[in-house]
């Protein structure tokens, strides 16, 4: 793929190669703060690797010592990665821009391929899953799956995990978590007053989540590619399910 021209300013300085090599994550944080507040005085700096089930950071400040907080997963990765997330936490905590090309950089690595299969792992083995049974108080998950099963995909797609969201979500209305196979669908469809048809349509779309994976090119992820589109509209009666769900 062809980086963008915007994307690849040339406005960021060069880390001297020698010195990448030879320093520890607080030492690159104390050089992107003098970067960045060349005047104020350089603060305590703690570098952690905290045990996440994701790849979050964070940074605080508190009583003039800088503490920051970086997943495990990023406890290997290369100097210029652990820099590029300096330029872009130090960057947010003080309100600086920030060349883009950090961002970018940090983005690209974390969407290499081994990077997301570490991602995953992690996520399936330190984060817990909160799904309530698919047996609601007036549907049944498994029962609608089965019928969408046999009618859509010859019967032929191997059941996942289904529950009912803990909540009743508006803004989720499904999803499907490839870490842990599991589909959830927002409890507000657990009633017999919600359309059917409605609850139907956000279980297939999940569903063909099951078939359809995600595309990964550069730093873009593409999760309803084309062809998933193109699957969706198999989907009878789509145009009203989708009329529905904005009722809802
Ligand atoms: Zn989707």
């Amino acid at each position: 793929m062809q980086p963008r021209a915007d994307v690849y300013e040339l406005t960021c300085p060069e880390p001297a190669r020698s010195a990448l090599l030879f320093e520890t994550p607080a030492e690159i944080y104390a050089r992107v703060f003098r970067a960045l507040k060349p005047r104020s005085p350089l603060p305590e700096i703690q570098v952690e690797f905290r045990r996440y089930a994701n790849a979050d950071s964070s940074i605080r400040l508190e009583s003039g010592r800088l503490t920051i907080r970086i997943a495990d997963i990023l406890q290997g990765a290369p100097a210029p990665i652990v820099e590029s997330l300096a330029w872009i936490l130090l960057g947010k905590l003080y309100r600086r821009p920030v060349p883009r090309i950090y961002g970018h950089r940090y983005r690209l690595y974390l969407n290499r391929r081994e990077m997301r299969q570490k991602m995953q792992l992690v996520r399936q083995i330190r984060g817990r899953k909160l799904l309530a049974p698919p047996e609601g108080a007036a549907r049944n998950l498994e029962d609608i799956f089965e019928r969408l099963n046999r009618e859509y995909f010859d019967g032929l797609l191997a059941r996942p995990r289904l529950g009912w969201s803990r909540t009743r979500s508006r803004s989720m209305l499904g999803h499907f978590d490839p870490s842990h196979n599991a589909i959830v669908i927002s409890r507000i469809f657990d009633d017999a007053s919600k359309p059917l048809l409605a609850l139907e349509y956000v279980l297939f779309h999940e569903m063909l989540h099951l078939t359809h994976p995600v595309d990964h090119a550069g730093v873009r992820r593409r999760v309803h590619t084309r062809e998933f589109r193109a699957a969706e509209r198999a989907f009878p009666r789509l145009a009203e399910a989708k009329e529905l769900l904005k009722t809802i």
